[in-house]
């Protein structure tokens, strides 16, 4: 059985009682309201984790990623993180590759490959964000776009390695724009994607692999995303920094 997971990115946002009041409410609303076996991952600014963390020791359904990790595993490399450093603080996720990083920070497919393995040696699970312009989608062939994000970040893993990351489909176009991918179309990448991996590491290991969809998830776009076959959960950004949507939307997981 694939893990269900909503996880939400709070990118460059809250200060820290803003992060630390989010994540109370959060844990207290999911104990009383949350009924599903769904993993909630937050993924706070780096610099609050070893807080964060605190506020959930007694919430195990919840967990941490951070949003970026080095490739590098140590060094001289002037305000990065590693995922050593994620690793010795307990961090169990971190995001790889989100569309802003690859835009902002010009990070490449073989880059991100290097974050991979790095993330994966230090038992760290990479949450692997892919996705298309709607450039792309409108003009060329987006799914085998996405397809080649996997194959040159991703197929190089053991069949072991992969078993440890999570996908997240993330249409650029749909990331902070108020634009939704519909379901048929989220389905659509996340089956092709799916049939992508099995191609590659066979049926069983492709169909234990987590794909989450992201881009402009709300309470209200969740549950029909999620009731998609092979839609395993959300990566959330917007609506993750508002304890009630977020809530709502672990709930229709
Ligand atoms: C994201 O940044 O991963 C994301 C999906 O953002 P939003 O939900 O705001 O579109």
């Amino acid at each position: 059985m694939r893990k269900k997971i909503v996880a939400g990115n709070w990118k460059m946002n809250k200060v820290l009682d803003e992060a630390v009041a989010l994540t109370s409410e959060l844990v207290n609303m999911a104990k009383d309201e949350v009924r599903n076996d769904a993993k909630i991952i937050l993924c706070p600014p780096a610099i609050y984790l070893t807080t964060i963390q605190k506020y959930i020791e007694d919430a195990p359904n919840f967990a941490l990623a951070a949003q970026n990790c080095s490739d590098k595993v140590s060094g001289a490399f002037t305000g990065e993180i590693s995922a050593q450093m994620l690793q010795s603080i307990g961090v169990q996720y971190v995001l790889i590759g989100h569309s802003e990083r690859r835009q902002y920070f010009n990070e490449t497919n073989a880059l991100l490959a290097e974050k991979v393995n790095t993330a994966l040696s230090f038992g760290v699970s990479p949450i692997f964000c892919c996705g298309e312009s709607l450039e792309q989608r409108q003009n060329e062939d987006y799914i085998g776009f996405v397809k080649n994000q996997l194959t040159e970040s991703l197929f190089h893993l053991s069949e072991e390695q992969l078993k440890s990351v999570v996908i997240a489909y993330e249409p650029i176009w749909a990331i902070g724009t108020g634009l939704t991918a519909s379901a048929e179309q989220a389905q659509e990448m996340h089956a092709a994607l799916r049939a992508h991996l099995a191609s590659k590491y066979g049926a069983e290991v492709a169909d234990e692999i987590s794909i989450l969809y992201g881009g402009s998830v709300t309470a209200a776009s969740a549950p029909e995303l999620f009731a998609a076959p092979d839609i395993d959960g959300g990566l959330v950004g917007g609506a993750s920094l508002k304890s009630r949507e977020f809530t709502n939307i672990i709930k229709a997981r």
